[in-house]
């Protein structure tokens, strides 16, 4: 597998923290660098890219977007794989909004 190049930039756009942009490579904010759980987020969109191709990548991800939406779109969700089930389906809630309990199990 191709390894992506790493970028550490100041200019990402809020509220993301990292952002695969195939075929430039991954781009992560400065003062994250040295967040395992990011990089590995986003590695895994990379591994994506690698399977899918990149019309297919970027297709595919706009297209769940669109329609899932960000919280619960396959892509997003096989990226979330290292994180906790919690996470994984209350995304946004998780990060956002800490007084609500996620109750999915
Ligand atoms: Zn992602």
């Amino acid at each position: 597998m191709k390894q992506p190049k790493i970028h550490y930039t100041k200019y990402i756009i809020a509220p993301f923290r990292g952002m695969t942009s195939p075929p430039f490579g991954i781009f992560i904010r400065k003062d994250l660098q040295g967040n395992q759980q990011i990089l590995e987020h986003d590695l895994i969109h990379w591994k994506q890219y690698q399977r899918m191709g990149l019309i297919m990548f970027y297709f595919r991800y706009f297209i769940q977007l669109l329609i899932i939406g960000y919280d619960t779109m396959p892509m997003e969700m096989e990226a979330r794989q290292n994180e906790s089930e919690n996470v994984k389906w209350n995304y946004r809630t998780k990060y956002h909004n800490h007084e609500k309990t996620p109750n999915r199990s």
